[in-house]
Parts: structure tokens; sequence; C-alpha cells
């Protein structure tokens, strides 16, 4: 990731922690200005017709799009994850600013609290900023980079806290009927990136298509002995694997970078997260991979201001309508 105050912003200006975010994001203009500077790094673009020559309502916060063939109007919320929200820009930056910066993620009952948002607001606040932190892939983890790690995870379940429709729909729609939930991930070495995401179950067609998309072939892969990642060989990979019954680590090869990634994830869920039901643990997943593809190492020492940045300016072309979230097509993509 690189920093980004691109535009027009003054980096001396912009707040360096949560309450310095919070007194500047209280003026409505410098909320429009930095989101705008974000978002459009190379000037305000019409979203309509990505035109350039547009002007700006000040009293209303808007721009008009001058392109004769569009005249549209737009604001920094147009086709965004904030679209159609009444929530002020300030409560969403600040809970932006939250979400990426604490280690852990925050609730829902917590963004309610601190915000004041109803708890339901900032639940569906919450999965739209998840979704804003999802990033695209681009391009394949191994090769040059290094080895990759593999691993598959369960999470659940915690079915007394869950209302009996989602339980219905998980046991269909999951690992036919166990109550768990399979996340797979693969943590790139040379690069010390994650992806992960909810897949069906980890059998070997799963998991395997899964690191043919994601992982140069010649690659090296570590993974367990598990069942699934069998004939990985064939594929054109180098693999190993380490028995974990008998060792954890044989040298260079292990999984403990990806594990330590489950610990991440596993710990905000607990401690965070009540109950996730498992088609909106993907999203939750989105957050951790944000958080961890985004922390400051020794080499990339970034701030709390640079995620958030980082954050804001991933906001644009993504949107979630509540009945999204909640009806049929909130499961997880597969
Ligand atoms: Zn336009």
């Amino acid at each position: 990731m690189v920093r980004l105050y691109a535009g027009y912003m003054d980096e001396k200006n912009l707040p360096k922690n949560l309450l310095a975010a919070s007194r500047y994001f209280a003026d409505p203009d410098v909320c429009v200005e930095f989101v705008a500077s974000m978002r459009w790094p190379d000037g305000v673009t019409c979203p309509h017709c990505e035109g350039k020559r547009v002007s700006y309502l000040k009293t209303r916060r808007i721009w008009k799009c001058m392109a004769k063939t569009c005249h549209k109007q737009f604001s920094v919320k147009t086709f965004s994850v904030f679209e159609d929200s009444p929530i002020p820009l300030d409560k969403w930056l600040t809970a932006v600013w939250l979400v990426v910066n604490c280690k852990n993620g925050v609730s829902s009952w917590e963004i309610h609290r601190d915000l004041g948002v109803t708890q339901k607001s900032a639940w569906f606040m919450l999965h739209r900023i998840r979704l804003a932190l999802r990033t695209g892939s681009w391009g394949k983890f191994g090769g040059e980079s290094g080895p990759v790690e593999v691993d598959e995870t369960f999470i659940g379940g915690k079915i007394t806290n869950m209302h009996r429709k989602a339980v219905r729909r998980r046991k269909i729609g999951h690992n036919g009927g166990s109550d768990k939930t399979a996340v797979m991930g693969i943590l790139d070495r040379g690069s010390r990136q994650v992806r992960a995401k909810v897949v069906p179950n980890v059998r070997r067609e799963v998991l395997q298509s899964e690191i043919l998309a994601q992982v140069e072939k010649k690659s090296t892969v570590y993974t367990d002995g598990h069942v699934g990642y069998d004939s990985l060989a064939a594929k054109d990979y180098i693999h190993e694997t380490v028995n974990h019954v008998e060792e954890y680590v044989r040298g260079q090869v292990h999984t403990q970078g990806i594990e330590n990634f489950w610990s991440l994830l596993k710990r905000g869920l607990k401690g965070t997260y009540v109950a996730v039901e498992p088609f909106h643990l993907d999203r939750y997943v989105d957050e951790q991979v944000f958080r961890y593809n985004n922390r400051a190492t020794k080499d990339n020492p970034l701030t709390d201001l640079d995620r958030f940045a980082f954050a804001v300016s991933q906001i644009a072309n993504k949107r979630l309508t509540y009945k999204e979230l909640i009806g049929k097509d909130a499961r997880p993509e597969n």
C-alpha cells in the first residue's frame, strides 16, 4: 500500500488520532473536501459520465456535471458505499476510522453508543464499510515473491445466538448440516499479504481451484497434511506439507503465518462480534484481511491516518442495499 494524501489536502492538517479526527470532521465542508480528495485524487470527476468539467454548488455540497450530454448532479456519496444514506459524513468517517484502526474491530453496539445512531443503522454502516474494505485481487501470489502458505479454518457456531431462519439457511447452504463455516486463507510470504474467503466446504476441488486462481504455477506452496491439498504437485506447484500430528515446523515448511491470521480473525470474532451469521462472515473476513494487509511493519510504518485515508479512497463504485444485506442475496458469494 502506498501512502496517499492525494489531491488537494494539506497533509499536516490531517488528524492523527480518533479525537482529532472527530473534531476535524465536525465541519461538513471539510468532510466533503476530504472524501472528494481521496475519491478523486486527480480532480473531481462526474461518476455518471467520467467528465471532468464540473461545477460545485457550495450551498448544497453537490456538483453539477457541465458535459452537454450529461448535466447530472452528484455528491461525494453518489455510487459509493455511503449512497442514499441519511447519516452525515462526520459519523461515517468516524466509523471508518474506528473500524480500520481498532485491532479487533468494533461492534455495531459500540458504533451505536459512540456515534449516536441506532444499533440497526450502525450494523448497516459496518457492513457497508466492510464492503469498501474488500479489495480486488490484483495478480497472483507466489512466483518471484516467494512461497505461499495455504490453510483453512472453521468458524462457528453459536447457534443459540442466531435466529431460526438463519440457522436453517446455514444448515442448507453450507457444510451439509455442520454448524461451522469454512474459511480458506492464502498468505504470500514475500509480500506478507493475506487473502481469505468463506468457502462452501474444504473438498479438494474447492481448495485447489482457489489455489489455481490465486497462486502462480511453479510457486512453492506450504500446507498441512489435509487431503484437500493432495496432488498439488501434479498441478505444477512445489508442494510441501507439515504434519501437524508430529511436527508444526520443519525449517521453512510451516503454515504459522496464516495460522497467526486465523487467531487474529477468531479473537476479533470472539471479543467484538457476539454472533456473526455465516452469510455475513465473508464481510467480517474482508475487514480483518484489510487490517492485516495494512498493518504497520518495520518496512512499512503505516499510521492510523494512512489506513483511514486508504479505506476512504476505496468507497466508490460499491453499493450495498439493506435488502441485499438481509435478503436472500446476503449469502457469501461461494
Ligand atoms: Zn457527467
